[in-house]
């Protein structure tokens, strides 16, 4: 039995799953928003603790965790992970985990285990190389290429930064016209509050107060098209163009044979969107007359947690966990 964690920049997932990769338990927190990676190592301890007491057993018997965190990883420690209270300098997360669980704890890229747990046992499974492309916040990527994990020299995959206009938006990189800065939800949240101070109208706002948010969540968004919301649906239809571009570029060097789109708006927007992503891509496809197939994630919110517990599987450790 393994546990797997996902660090999200707004919440803690933690599942525990037996050796055939059920969920047997769940349970999911709120992330820190202040104090430091201290008090995140908690909050993952006890969303893996809740997960553990879901499923029946003690997390000191399970034969090890797994935790997909956003920044660099390196032999379990963690730099600079943006979207974290207090998360500038290098903290050993692994280590810390191992002791307050007693259980062997490993650290991979929380984009790169959740592609690795589409491959292994989603939307992916058909393929031998595969694409991830998490929607949400900002723009994450992950690359399966001939059935392994690439990492790069351990950036791989920020397809986010893929540069879709020269001298476009500004970015949270502070670089120019990447791919995040028209496709990513704060990037987007912020181009709304743009357009409303020129006098446009929209509910977006009206339906985040509503429903007691601070920011313009996926589920926001949703609500708002269904709403028939016109400026969210331009906005929207500004992200896909912009996702079109940047993957269809992607898949112009790496021929991968699927293209898994996650992420809080993807798998919130789920089939059409995707669909709709899929032909914005095809006129910036080199080879379009056999594009890539284009699929929702099919793990949904869990992926992440399952792809981390899967860092534990012998045969793939070495690979994703450096
Ligand atoms: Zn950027």
């Amino acid at each position: 039995m393994y546990g797997g964690i996902d660090l999200g920049g707004t919440k803690i997932q933690a599942a525990i799953l037996d050796d055939d990769h059920s969920v047997l338990g769940s349970a999911r927190r709120a992330t820190p928003t202040s104090g430091g990676p201290a008090d995140v190592a908690v909050e993952l301890e006890a969303a893996l603790r809740d997960a553990a007491m879901a499923a029946e057993v003690e997390p000191a018997a399970l034969d090890g965790v797994g935790v997909g965190s956003p920044g660099t990883i390196d032999a379990g420690n963690v730099t600079s992970a943006r979207n974290l209270p207090g998360w500038e300098g290098t903290f050993p997360l692994a280590s810390t985990l191992q002791q307050a669980l007693g259980c062997e704890v490993k650290v991979g890229n929380d984009v790169q285990v959740a592609t690795h747990a589409e491959f292994r046992l989603g939307a992916g499974r058909l393929y031998r190389s595969l694409l991830g492309v998490f929607w949400g916040t900002g723009v994450g990527g992950g690359l399966i290429l001939d059935g392994r994990p690439w990492t790069g020299q351990g950036a791989a995959g920020e397809i986010g930064h893929i540069v879709v206009e020269i001298d476009g938006a500004r970015c949270t990189c502070g670089r120019r016209g990447c791919m995040e800065a028209y496709a990513g939800r704060g990037a987007m949240e912020e181009h709304v509050s743009k357009l409303v101070e020129k006098g446009r109208k929209t509910e977006l706002f009206g339906l985040m107060r509503e429903r007691e948010r601070t920011r313009l969540t996926s589920g926001v968004w949703a609500r708002a098209l269904d709403h028939g919301d016109k400026l969210a649906a331009h906005v929207l239809d500004r992200a896909v163009r912009a996702l079109g571009a940047g993957i269809a570029s992607a898949v112009n060097v790496l021929d991968v044979e699927g293209v898994i789109i996650g992420g809080g708006l993807g798998v919130r927007l789920g089939h059409p969107y995707a669909k709709r992503i899929a032909e914005e891509m095809l006129p910036h496809l080199f080879v379009d007359f056999r594009p890539p197939r284009v699929h929702v994630a099919a793990l949904g919110d869990l992926g992440g947690a399952i792809g981390a517990a899967l860092l534990l599987e012998p045969e793939e450790q070495s690979a994703i966990s450096r």
